[in-house]
C-alpha cells in the first residue's frame, strides 16, 4: 500500500512538473509563431521580426538544457578536480558579461585546498548558475567576492555580490521549478544547481539583505578522498 501511494505521489509530481514545462514552453512558442506570421505578411516593410524570433528561440533552447541536466541520472562520473581550475575557468566564461555591465569579480583563495571527488562539468555548471545570477543581480555595477576556503572535511565557496537581494519571503522559493523574476530567466538554474550539489554530498545556503546584496555559501565534502588510490 505504501509503494502504491507513493508511486501515486511521483505521479502526481510528474504530472505537475509535465504542465509547468508545457506551459514554459508553450509561451515562446506561440510567440515565435505571432511573430512568424508578422514577418510574413511584414516582409514587403521595414518591420524587422527576427531578432525577437531569434530571443524565442534561445529560450526554449535554455529551457531545454536546463530540463537535460535535471533528467540526467545522477551517480554520473567522479574524478577528483582542482576547485581553483574549476573557478577559475567559470571566472572567464562569465567575465565577458561582468565586464560588459560593470562587475568586478575577486577572488580569494585558502592556499592548501583539497581536491574534491566530482564531475567537473557539473560543477562548473554550479558556478556558472551562481555567478551568472550575481552579475544579473548587478544591472549597475558592482563587486562580487568569490571566497574558497577549506573547512575540516570540506570545501566551501562563497559567492558574494552586492546586488539587489532577495526579500526574506522569497528566500525559500529559490530552487522552486519555473520561480524566476527576470524577463529573460527560465527559473530553474538554482534548482539544477542545489540537485548537483546534494548529489555531490554538499549543502547550499544563501543569506540575503535587500538591495545591499546575496551570499551563496556552497559547501563540498573534501579532503582524502576514501577509496581513490591515493591513500
Ligand atoms: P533565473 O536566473 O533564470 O531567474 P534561477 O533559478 O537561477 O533562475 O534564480 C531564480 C530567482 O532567484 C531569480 O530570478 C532571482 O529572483 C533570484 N536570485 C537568485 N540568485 C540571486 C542573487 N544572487 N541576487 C538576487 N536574486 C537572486
Ligand atoms: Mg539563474
Amino acid at each position: 500500500a505504501y509503494e502504491n501511494s507513493r508511486q501515486k505521489e511521483n505521479l502526481a509530481v510528474i504530472g505537475q512538473m509535465a504542465a509547468s514545462i508545457a506551459h514554459e514552453i508553450r509561451n515562446p512558442l506561440s510567440a515565435l509563431k505571432g511573430f512568424t506570421q508578422l514577418q510574413q505578411e511584414k516582409d514587403m516593410s521595414k518591420d524587422n521580426f527576427y531578432p525577437i524570433m531569434l530571443n524565442e528561440i534561445d529560450r526554449i533552447n535554455m529551457i531545454v538544457s536546463d530540463l537535460l541536466i535535471i533528467g540526467k541520472p545522477n551517480g554520473s562520473t567522479r574524478n577528483k578536480a582542482e576547485i581553483g581550475n574549476i573557478i577559475h575557468y567559470v571566472v572567464s566564461i562569465i567575465k565577458p558579461q561582468a565586464v560588459r555591465q560593470g562587475v568586478e569579480i575577486h577572488i580569494q583563495k585558502d592556499r592548501d585546498l583539497p581536491p574534491i571527488l566530482c564531475d567537473e562539468n557539473q560543477l562548473k555548471q554550479v558556478f556558472i548558475n551562481l555567478l551568472k545570477n550575481a552579475v544579473e543581480a548587478m544591472p549597475d555595477g558592482g563587486n562580487i567576492y568569490l571566497i574558497v576556503q577549506a573547512a575540516k572535511d570540506s570545501l566551501v565557496v562563497s559567492i558574494k555580490d552586492e546586488g539587489v537581494g532577495i526579500p526574506s519571503d522569497k528566500i525559500e522559493k529559490l530552487g522552486e521549478p519555473f520561480y524566476t523574476t527576470k524577463e529573460n530567466g527560465t527559473g530553474l538554474g538554482f534548482m539544477v544547481t542545489k540537485k548537483i550539489i546534494e548529489e555531490h554530498g554538499g549543502k547550499i545556503g544563501v543569506q540575503s539583505v535587500k538591495n545591499k546584496g546575496t551570499t551563496v555559501d556552497v559547501s563540498l565534502p573534501a579532503g582524502p578522498i576514501v577509496g581513490s588510490n591515493n591513500i
